[in-house]
């Protein structure tokens, strides 16, 4: 028998680990995927209204629709290409692991692509999964760096000291937000004006902002040093999606994130406290750098 779904439509992240072949998440560190699952389940409760259709191939049928999804393999940075998956609705499939990645870089998150052959909506069911014309996409992948020193925290409502190590969940959830859209995805790049460095000119974020956010070199991200609120808290904080984060930091996701993937197209949950609501594919790999600390400023 079926049972009736969840009355509230909520998408998920089903992390895929066959393509860690450097074991960042496997081997003995298999308990690591914990923490990327928890920093998913935070963005999820977050997305809660917005619902995706799934994704099915019909590579038998008389007129067959057939694809590939295509990614950065993170394993080895390649192009990797899997023909004819079939993702269950309101989910978000991203392929996870690590490698070495090189200078400051911390982590890398980007939309899957796609190339696809069939017939009538077949495209538009993978680009926009039922939500007219937001490229909500399939998923991506991300990869996180295997030299660096990582905090990983068991509860991140709290904030502990990190030391000299990085924080996982923050770099998680930025690069899962680049899988979802920001700074990735046409649904975003329609939104930005004025070259690069540009502008980002989204309804929301602007509302939110005051003026038009102004982004950082590649239009990807949030100009550095970019002040917004801890979503659902008055507690001032750097975006999320600036490009860059220090050493024994934190950082949750914050309102004008939230904002900017409302104008891509999401339904968040309303925020629970404050004012009048700001109601409120290419795939690229866009990378966090970390920051280099100024002596005096
Ligand atoms: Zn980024």
């Amino acid at each position: 028998m079926f049972l009736a779904v969840s009355a509230q439509a909520q998408f998920t992240f089903a992390f895929d680990y066959s393509y860690d072949t450097n074991n960042f998440f496997t081997g003995s560190n298999s308990g690591r995927q914990t923490y990327l699952e928890s920093a998913g389940t935070y963005i999820s409760n977050i997305f809660s209204q917005t619902s995706l259709n799934a994704i099915t191939p019909t590579p038998g049928a008389a007129q067959p629709n057939t694809w590939d999804a295509t990614f950065t393999n993170p394993g080895d940075g390649s192009a990797q290409a899997i023909t004819n998956p079939t993702y269950a609705a309101n989910v978000y499939t991203i392929y996870a692991g690590g490698r070495a990645l090189g200078g400051s870089t911390l982590g890398q998150g980007g939309a899957g692509g796609f190339s696809a052959s069939g017939y009538g909506d077949w495209f538009s069911d993978i680009r926009y999964r039922g939500n007219g014309t937001f490229n909500t996409g399939w998923g991506g992948s991300l990869t996180f760096d295997t030299a660096t020193s990582w905090y990983f925290d068991s509860d991140i409502n709290t904030v502990e000291a990190m030391g000299s190590a990085f924080d996982f969940f923050s770099v998680a959830i930025h690069e899962i937000i680049h899988v979802m859209g920001f700074g990735t995805t046409d649904s975003w790049t329609n939104l930005v004006d004025n070259g690069d460095p540009g502008e980002f000119n989204g309804t929301y974020a602007t509302a939110l902002f005051g003026s038009n956010p102004t982004l950082s070199s590649g239009n990807g991200h949030w100009a550095e040093n970019t002040q917004s609120t801890v979503y659902g808290s008055e507690t001032t904080q750097e975006a999320a999606m600036d490009p860059n984060i220090a050493a024994n930091e934190r950082k949750y996701i914050t309102a004008l994130d939230i904002a900017g993937l409302r104008d891509i197209g999401y339904s968040a949950v309303p925020e629970p406290s404050t004012v009048a609501l700001i109601f409120g594919i290419s795939a690229l790999s866009l990378v966090v750098i970390r920051r280099r600390f100024l002596l005096s400023r």
